[in-house]
């Protein structure tokens, strides 16, 4: 199934690009916006792409629940009848026909909302829209076909026609054509479909059909579109962020708040099943949603440089290449590697679309996909680990030197904050090379690590007191104290028990000053930071368990993936915007 996507991926860019240069020389029908945005075209396909991916994961759920109802209770299984051209066409429209309730339900239903509100977050209606897709949809929409496996569609016949139905739909996310007539009575069109991606009044939860537009007829769904009422895209709670993860995340986020919130348990339970936007009355009273003004929304669009707009395109295109090399594998790949390899891919997408936002620079969005190639190179994933390990390092330091001087480190503090920082990444850059290179060299290694902990330990004093949390200390030179008991037996060697209890102390004092500090200084960053060393504790904890203990399984992948979102985090947000002392 994922081999028929990537064949269709490039018709349905050469499509987009037909699309786009069409759209260019004919005015937009929402006026003032262009049909076409770069950074809003990324963000579709992205999800698109991730959509992709989840589906590889979700798989086992979504055909596999199929296949067992199937062949638990299909009432007419008859396998020669439904591969007819008839039985096919028949199965095309009991098909249509769930997909109109599951899209219903989908619009209805907040938890079905969840999923299904990225494919409708586009402030723009083009063919990228169409390719926006749910990651989580998988999780609940194999329910509302559930009738079809009774009745005895076969599933390769069901696959088959959710494919068509899926196909299908690409070509009416456009605004280049008008109405068309007696199709539009009797197929969704894109007419029918703007309607559907509106948030005016008139046209809000209407026009739900996949290929068949009668099912709205039928069930009192349908709205034609009005000229006078140009439609307005998007969502009524805008999402306002080109971050994949969080356009999958932000309604379950929203109900998980309000489910939390209110008082009553009948509410906790009854907010994930009522239509989107319902509040109990305690929470309307406390946290009410802003009421929605169609004149008052604005569209998305953070500033991106003529460089950064290349940039975006050349990560995109990588992107890309490296995803359509994982669908073609992903049918008959183990499903824990493919995990390893969702996980990694979407994490490139993600930084892509932060960086988009400003939120990650270039050089932090090479550093972490080093980071990443470094992380399956350690695995046997890819080749060049040689090369990956040392230059996510490399990249580090030189994105703390470029800040350092674009921001104008000036004055005792930036200076010296700016050294430290290099000096704590130059010192994990030696400490990477000990341990890759073959050979004993886990002493040199430990040395290496601890003499930056001492950097770390002296940055995060900047402008602070020594570990200002007591509790803080106490617990994690508590933690550090079991850690190094259970190891002890284990060490042998006097030599080495001395340098892993050094080892011990140093990163616990550094995790406790980062603790610390984030209490005295009580903003997000410091916080984050504050997790960046708790997050190398437990990298080199698992360093410990999987070397002296027991055989941790895929350790390298959980001591590189914790090791590297450790320095990042401390990286990003270590420095203060403005110095305090
Ligand atoms: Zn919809
Ligand atoms: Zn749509």
């Amino acid at each position: 199934m994922s081999k028929v996507i990537v064949f269709a991926t490039p018709v349905f860019f050469l499509l987009i690009a037909l699309e786009f240069f069409w759209s260019r020389t004919r005015a937009s029908r929402t006026a003032g916006q262009q049909p076409y945005r770069l950074n809003d075209t990324i963000n579709s396909i992205s999800l698109g792409i991730m959509s992709q991916l989840g589906g590889v994961l979700l798989k086992v759920l979504t055909i596999g629940i199929y296949t067992v109802v199937f062949g638990a209770v299909a009432i007419f299984p008859r396998v020669e009848f439904w591969n007819s051209w008839y039985g096919i066409v028949l199965a095309l429209i009991f098909y249509d026909l769930c997909y109109y309730w599951t899209h219903r339900a989908g619009h209805v239903v907040a938890l079905f909302w969840a999923a299904h509100v990225v494919h409708h977050q586009s402030q723009h209606y083009n063919l990228s829209t169409a390719l926006r897709q749910t990651s989580s949809g998988g999780f609940f929409s194999w329910i509302f076909y559930l009738p079809m496996a009774a009745a005895g569609v076969p599933p390769m016949v069901f696959g088959t026609v959710a494919l068509i139905d899926l196909l299908y739909q690409f070509w009416v996310h456009t605004e280049q054509v008008g109405k068309l007539g007696w199709f539009d009575r009797w197929f969704c069109s894109p007419s029918n479909h703007r309607v559907h991606h509106a948030v005016n009044d008139n046209y809000i939860d209407k026009n739900y059909g996949g290929i068949l537009i009668i099912w709205d007829r039928i069930f009192g769904s349908f709205q034609v579109e009005n000229d006078n009422d140009p439609c307005v895209y998007g969502t009524r709670g805008a999402l306002n962020s080109w971050d994949p993860l969080w356009a999958n995340a932000e309604v379950y986020w929203a109900l998980a708040k309000d489910s939390w919130r209110t008082q009553h348990w009948g509410d906790k339970l009854r907010i994930w099943f009522k239509p989107p936007g319902w509040q109990p009355a305690d929470l309307a009273r406390s946290h009410p949603y802003p009421a929605f003004k169609l004149a008052s929304v604005t569209t998305y669009d953070p500033p991106l440089g003529r460089a950064q707009q290349w940039f975006a395109v050349l990560q995109f295109g990588l992107a890309l290449g490296a995803v359509s090399i994982f669908l073609w594998h992903a049918d008959t790949m183990p499903m824990a590697e493919a995990a390893i390899w969702v996980f990694a891919l979407s994490c490139a997408l993600w930084a892509l679309g932060l960086f988009m936002q400003s939120r990650l620079s270039m050089l932090e969005v090479l550093l972490l996909q080093c980071a990443a190639l470094a992380t399956l190179s350690a695995i046997g994933m890819v080749g060049g680990h040689l090369v990956f390990k040392p230059m996510a390092m490399v990249i580090a330091i030189v994105f703390v030197a470029t800040r350092a001087h674009s921001t104008g480190a000036t004055g005792t503090f930036g200076t010296k904050f700016d050294a430290l920082l290099v000096g704590a990444l130059l010192f994990s850059l030696g400490g990477d090379v000990f341990l890759m290179l073959p050979g004993n060299y886990f002493i040199p290694g430990l040395g290496s690590f601890l003499v930056a902990h001492l950097f770390y330990i002296a940055l995060l004093r900047q402008g602070q007191g020594w570990f200002p949390s007591r509790t803080a200390l106490l617990w994690v030179l508590g933690f550090g104290a079991v850690m190094y008991s259970l190891l002890w037996s284990n060490l042998g060697d006097p030599v080495l028990k001395v340098a892993v209890a050094a080892y011990v102390s140093v990163i616990a004092l550094m995790t406790a000053q980062a603790i610390g500090r984030a209490v005295v200084l009580g903003d997000s960053a410091a916080r984050w930071v504050a997790v960046g060393a708790c997050v190398f504790m437990l990298s080199d904890s698992l360093i410990a368990v999987n070397k002296f203990l027991t055989p941790v399984p895929l350790s390298s992948l959980w001591i590189l993936c914790t090791y590297y979102a450790a320095q990042m985090l401390i990286v990003h947000h270590a420095r203060p915007a403005h110095p305090r002392r």
